[in-house]
């Protein structure tokens, strides 16, 4: 049956991956819309290869550039962030990928749930920042939210080996970054290139430093929460330097299923497309005789400081997730941007958390109020100088 899909954020590192697994699914999976931000002329490449009735640039400043780069292409071109929403709610999308970074993708992400379709989520900042108000609504609409971020692909594969109620524990593994054998004087003075540097995985810049900081494994645990209705104390986190084990499930009888291959998303992208079949891949397979050994170890919670702000915050829950987000986006951005040191990044999230008081319950709107407010914190406290 014919598939008709989405991309929100076909020009990153995701919504790349997913045009190359979508080519090669063949004729049965048709790209209908696409959206980018900044990046107009990739857009419109993607315009020519792909064909889409619909293309956006979230970013207005951009679009000028995407016009004049598009011609007379015959495909309808919209502008502006609620381009994204548009898009996410249309009677022809079937699935909706979304690939863009940070919570920018929220909005976007509901609006698909609202309107019950099959959300393929890469996205992971919305299900942090919005996870209760996402799952709720699509228990409602009956929209499913099939996880592409490698770990809890991997946890969903597991997870079909039995019933959910059989379920004892998930373990996420973690490459643990290009700092897992750092001091703390080390990370103390990490270079943004140190950063960006990742031992396994090719992605964004955001996710790349998420990465190195361990935030994106404590993101991963509180998506995990949602994605899976489980407890954050069930779920533990392994460090796994060769990345070939993406996640695994414990189940009561002492039985414990692994998802292995090699670190290639287009695997957990297609998987969310097919599913519930598997189609011929385009990943590379693994090699068992080329595989020296699998290495594991426990997360150093003292130097990664981000992993245990993460449970405390997921058993916390209400609006502390979306501090945890929205000041480590902020901070992010800032190192990105060189304003600030590496070690900075953590210490940001941590302020942040510790001027909130935590609410229950909230709308989309207190959601992003408290989003804004995080975000303004983070950037203020980032300003001033660090006394020691
Ligand atoms: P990239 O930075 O490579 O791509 C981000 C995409 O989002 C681009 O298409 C970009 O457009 C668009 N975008 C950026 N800002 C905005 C905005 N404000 N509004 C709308 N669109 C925006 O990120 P990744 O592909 O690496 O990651 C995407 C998501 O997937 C993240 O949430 C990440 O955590 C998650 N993920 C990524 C993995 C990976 O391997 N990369 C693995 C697992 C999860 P443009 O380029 O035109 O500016
Ligand atoms: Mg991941």
């Amino acid at each position: 049956m014919l598939k008709r899909i989405a991309i929100l954020g076909s020009t990153g590192s995701i919504g790349r991956n997913a045009l190359r697994v979508i080519k090669a699914l063949g004729p049965d999976y048709r790209v209908v819309a696409l959206t980018a931000h900044n990046n107009a002329e990739l857009l419109a490449e993607q315009v020519r290869k792909f064909a889409p009735d619909v293309a956006a640039v979230s970013n207005p400043d951009s679009f000028a550039q995407f016009r004049a780069a598009i011609g007379s292409l015959p495909c309808r071109m919209i502008a502006g962030a609620e381009a994204m929403e548009e898009i996410a709610s249309l009677d022809e999308v079937d699935i909706v990928l979304t690939a863009v970074v940070g919570a920018a993708g929220l909005a976007a992400v509901l609006k698909a749930v609202r309107h019950g379709k099959t959300v393929a989520i890469a996205n992971k900042e919305p299900l942090v920042m919005a996870g209760a108000l996402l799952t709720e609504t699509a228990k409602e609409t009956g929209a499913r939210i099939l996880p592409i971020d490698s770990e809890h692909s991997a946890v969903f594969q597991a997870m079909q080996a039995g019933n959910r109620s059989e379920v004892k524990r998930i373990i996420l593994t973690a490459s643990g970054g290009p700092f897992r054998r750092a001091t703390a004087q080390q990370l103390d003075n990490a270079t943004l290139q140190e950063a960006l540097a990742h031992p396994t995985w090719d992605m964004g810049p955001k996710i790349t430093v998420d990465s190195a900081t361990m935030m994106n494994k404590a993101l991963e645990l509180i998506e995990a929460v949602w994605l899976f209705d489980m407890p954050p104390e069930n779920i533990d986190i392994l460090i796994h330097p060769e990345s070939v084990i993406h996640s695994m499930v414990e189940y009561i009888d002492g039985s414990v299923i692994a998802q292995m291959g090699t670190p290639d998303m287009t695997v957990p992208i297609q998987y969310a497309l097919t599913w519930p079949r598997r189609c011929k891949g385009i990943a590379p397979g693994l090699n068992f005789e080329q595989l020296a050994k699998l290495t594991f170890e426990k997360p150093d919670m003292e130097l990664f400081r981000a992993i245990s702000l993460g449970y405390e915050v997921a058993a916390q829950g209400g609006s502390a997730p979306v501090v945890f987000n929205a000041a480590n986006e902020a901070a992010v951005e800032q190192f990105l941007a060189g304003r600030i040191k590496f070690t900075r990044i953590v210490e940001l999230v941590e302020y942040c958390l510790g001027k909130h008081n935590v609410k229950t319950s909230l709308s989309l709107e207190e959601l992003l109020e408290v989003d804004a407010w995080a975000r303004r914190t983070a950037y203020q406290q980032s300003a001033r100088k660090v006394v020691h």
